[in-house]
């Protein structure tokens, strides 16, 4: 039997199997000619004129605005039609995946701001991103406020109508080809009490500068650091109310923690495929190393560890949808998704041998993605805490 086909079975609502449909059939066709004509690898990304073209196209085609509220345009799906939705496009292993809904800088980054943000803010920040005219970013992390996030330095200090900022922000995913960024700084007035606020800041502003020197274990270089030097920003810029901060960029984090296993389990999901493709085709001692109990069992222990961490993203959805989820739910799907997946991804190495060593092999670019996951948006022990709070907690007792 080859992976567990879903094309039979879909869980989600047959608006969602639609929109999977059409989404595929984007990739497929319309996005894999933009690949192939811009020589676009998982390596390499794409330059942004070159994603411009994508979120255009994906507009175009109804995909790129659906994770919006109703009101924006958005197609109001659950959680469980949403990770469907994402794990669908993931698993086709293409490189412009996360742009297809604009996960880096796109919708999902402001849909949820659009609840605290003004009329003014819509139309200057918002909707322009809503339509994919303008890509935005997401900074909290400094370099002394990582998983602690509430302890970033980044100062915005009141002046008459402006606020003024200083600081660096770092690991800014999107940052490179962004247009503006949501920064949450410090403008508390004593430095022994923490008081973070929310801003947009354009980039166009004198004092903002992004450094993109560096690249990631998975080699893109779709992460940089954000600059603020006594940058001026109008302070009708503020998002929601001042010393809300942190609160506004975590508002949301259960939902946001449980949307991001969806990509893992995706290119998990495609180390899996590539891993039974190449146990049937590689010969040794005369065989197909698929027909050696060692390889065999690898494949059994990575599918099964995907049914099972692809249960849980789906309980913990449904458990959203209900309003029954608590922070410790999307925790566990969250560390136990990335965990899996690169287990998954380092195993899909070996069954590959050498080939899966070589750079340039998918599944060697797979297991440095996937490693990456068990840092992102909380490391593993940031979620474990969060569980044995919750379990720890009087409320529990
Ligand atoms: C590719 C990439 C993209 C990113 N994108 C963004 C983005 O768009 N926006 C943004 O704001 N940030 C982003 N980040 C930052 C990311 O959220 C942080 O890297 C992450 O929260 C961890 O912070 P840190 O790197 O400072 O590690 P640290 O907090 O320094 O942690 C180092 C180690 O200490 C452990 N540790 C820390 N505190 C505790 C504790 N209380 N208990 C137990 N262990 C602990 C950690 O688990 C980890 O093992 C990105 C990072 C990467 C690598």
């Amino acid at each position: 039997m080859a992976s567990p086909s879903r094309s039979d079975f879909f869980e989600g609502s047959t608006e969602a199997r639609e929109f999977v449909d059409r989404a595929l059939s984007f990739i497929g066709g319309e996005l894999q000619a933009v690949i192939e004509a811009h020589g676009i690898t998982y390596e390499s990304g794409a330059p942004r004129p070159v994603l411009d073209e994508v979120w255009a196209r994906s507009r175009a085609a109804g995909l790129y605005g659906v994770t919006l509220p109703r009101e924006l345009g958005g197609a109001g799906f659950s959680v469980v039609d949403h990770v469907l939705i994402k794990e669908a496009i993931y698993t086709t292993g293409s490189p412009l995946a996360a742009h297809v809904m604009g996960e880096l800088s796109g919708p999902p980054r402001v849909g949820a701001l659009a609840r605290s943000a003004t009329p003014d803010q819509m139309e200057r920040f918002i909707l322009p991103v809503a339509r994919g005219e303008k890509a935005i970013c997401f900074a909290i992390t400094e370099a002394e406020a990582g998983s602690d996030a509430g302890a970033v330095q980044t100062r915005a200090v009141r002046d008459a109508d402006e606020f003024v900022l200083n600081g660096t922000k770092r690991f800014i995913s999107g940052a490179p080809f962004c247009d503006m960024a949501v920064v949450i700084a410090s403008t508390s007035q004593d430095p022994d009490r923490r008081e973070t606020s929310a801003f947009f800041v354009e980039r166009m502003r004198p004092g903002f500068r992004i450094e993109a020197g560096y690249k990631t274990m998975a080699g893109q270089s779709g992460t940089g650091n954000i600059i603020l030097e006594d940058c001026r920003i109008p302070a009708t810029n503020l998002i929601g109310d001042q010393g809300k901060g942190l609160a506004l960029a975590l508002g949301r984090i259960t939902v946001n923690r449980l949307l991001h296993c969806p990509a893992m389990l995706g290119h998990a999901q495609v180390a899996l495929d590539d891993s039974i493709a190449h146990a049937t085709r590689r010969r040794q001692f005369g065989q197909a190393i698929g027909g050696f109990q060692a390889i065999q069992h690898q494949l059994a222990d990575m599918a099964t560890e995907l049914a099972a961490a692809r249960a849980l993203m789906l309980s913990t959805a449904q458990r959203i949808d209900k309003g029954i989820a608590t922070r410790a739910d999307a925790s566990m799907a969250k560390l136990f998704c990335s965990e899996s997946a690169f287990r998954i991804a380092d195993r899909a190495v070996q069954v590959h041998g050498g080939e899966g060593i070589v750079q340039g092999s998918r599944v060697e670019f797979l297991f440095r993605l996937l490693r990456m996951y068990r840092v992102l948006t909380g490391t593993s022990e940031i979620q474990r805490n969060t569980i044995a709070q919750e379990l720890l907690s009087p409320a529990s007792a």
